[in-house]
């Protein structure tokens, strides 16, 4: 069987061991200069209103700008840089300022980079076997995708790395498709991949992050790079040391079914430091009460008359990101005293069984969903396509939950106070040097 080569490099602060990583997997074997070169980091969120930790969040302003350089040094000259960054406008949230906040704009200046904002388009229809999806034009345009992806674990699909930070290529209506009632969120991840299939990924493991893939998990300085031409070997390699087997992982064991491919990393040879002298068990998945009821905080604080069932993988990632501040309201609207047997919903299909004297429904889909169900009591629609914070915060007081958007100021201020003084966290490896 022949081994597909995956370099994993130590970062240990020094820039050339990125070059290093890309030298050790032969990743610019098949690059030549006159080829459009396309990277895609993952930017997945910006936020300009709120301390922001981007700790295994986002990938690092080191990895793209050495990138750059080495492609310039290789004699490329057609470089982009293509992100399609959660827009919102309250936090100031979008491609455009995420490029702005860690300084890529001296990449254009300096290089001749071209910044993309894969939000504005355009989209070609891509058929796949029984179902379409949209996507950005400029990466099916490009010669060579270069994946730069995060070492994070994600609540839905237990890891986000190469094949999961290509969802970002979509339109946002074909993201939202890829939260099917019906077709599971790791097909959808796996034909993309499959379709895009990056010239050469590094997945930037300067940090990894626990609980991802938001601002909410924690983050850990591993002090990786992990790169190769072939995407689902650099997965394989990412998977193992989070410390999860690929085969529990949805969209790496279908494409292992589609493409003959082992799941045990035996077919991969690894360039470089030992794997088994780097595995970070990190945890994937919330914890949530036996009952369905709600997160494991609500039994510790003893919250009662409220039901809040688990999200789903219906939930895309708008809703997702303000279901955890909805949580946080409500844990911080909590005086003692029971919830007034209240229910929520989230995601797209969950149906209200009744019982509940309210039954809040969270985001238009969850709405549409319950619009006509004889069991609600009474329905508190919180409309938004995810819906805006100040309605959320809004519509809480309204029915008597005493919900202060403070208290989630405060919880994000804990979120970057975890890596305040702490040297292996350094904010500079998000800024490009100029
Ligand atoms: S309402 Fe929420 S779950 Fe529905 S499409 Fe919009 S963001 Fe996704």
């Amino acid at each position: 069987m022949e081994l597909t080569k995956v370099s994993l490099v130590k970062f240990a602060d020094q820039r050339a061991n990125i070059r290093r990583a890309v030298e050790k997997c032969d990743g610019f074997k098949e690059l030549t200069p006159e080829k459009k070169v396309l990277l895609k980091p993952n930017l997945v969120m910006w936020d300009e209103a709120l301390p922001y930790p981007k700790f295994g969040v986002i990938t690092t302003a080191v990895v793209v700008e050495e990138m750059v350089k080495l492609l310039k040094e290789h004699g490329c000259s057609d470089i982009t840089i293509a992100e399609a960054t959660t827009e919102d406008k309250d936090i100031n949230s979008g491609t455009m300022a995420a490029y702005r906040g860690m300084g890529y704009p001296y990449l254009e200046k300096k290089y001749g980079v071209k910044l993309c904002d894969l939000n504005r388009g355009p989209y070609e229809k891509i058929e796949f076997d029984g179902f379409s999806l949209s996507i950005a034009a400029p990466v099916l345009e490009a010669d060579f995708i270069i994946n730069l992806p995060v070492l994070k674990t994600h609540n839905s699909t237990k890891v986000t790395l190469g094949f999961k930070n290509l969802k970002g290529c979509l339109a946002r209506r074909s993201k939202v498709f890829c939260h099917h009632p019906e077709i599971p969120l790791d097909r959808f991840i796996q034909r993309i991949g499959e379709k895009l299939a990056p010239a050469l990924t590094l997945i930037d493991g300067i940090y990894a992050l626990d609980r991802g893939p938001a601002v909410n998990g924690t983050a850990h300085r591993a002090d990786l790079l992990i790169a190769s031409r072939d995407m689902f070997a650099a997965d394989v390699t990412g998977t193992m040391l989070l410390g999860m087997r690929p085969d529990e992982i949805g969209h790496l064991a279908e494409h292992a079914r589609r493409h003959d491919l082992p799941l045990d990393g035996s077919n991969v040879e690894i360039k470089g430091e030992k794997l088994s002298d780097h595995v970070m068990p990190l945890r994937w998945d919330w914890g949530w009460l036996e009952d369905n009821s709600g997160p494991t905080a609500f039994g510790r604080m003893g919250i009662s008359g409220i039901y809040y069932p688990k999200y789903d993988d219906t939930i895309c990632s708008g809703c997702s990101f303000l279901n955890n501040m909805l949580l946080i309201l409500l844990l911080g609207a909590y005086t003692g005293e029971p919830f007034g047997n209240i229910e929520f919903l989230t995601g797209k299909v969950a149906r209200s069984k009744g019982g509940f004297a309210k039954t809040f429904l969270f985001g238009n889909c969850i709405i549409r969903a319950n619009r006509d169900n004889p069991l609600i009591n009474e329905a508190v629609p919180i409309k938004g396509c995810p819906p805006r914070t100040e309605d959320i915060v809004r519509i809480l007081n309204e029915h008597g939950i005493n919900a202060d958007f403070d208290d989630y100021v405060q919880y994000r201020a804990s979120l970057a106070a975890r890596y305040e003084g702490q040297p292996q966290f350094q904010e500079q490896h998000f800024t490009i040097t100029a």
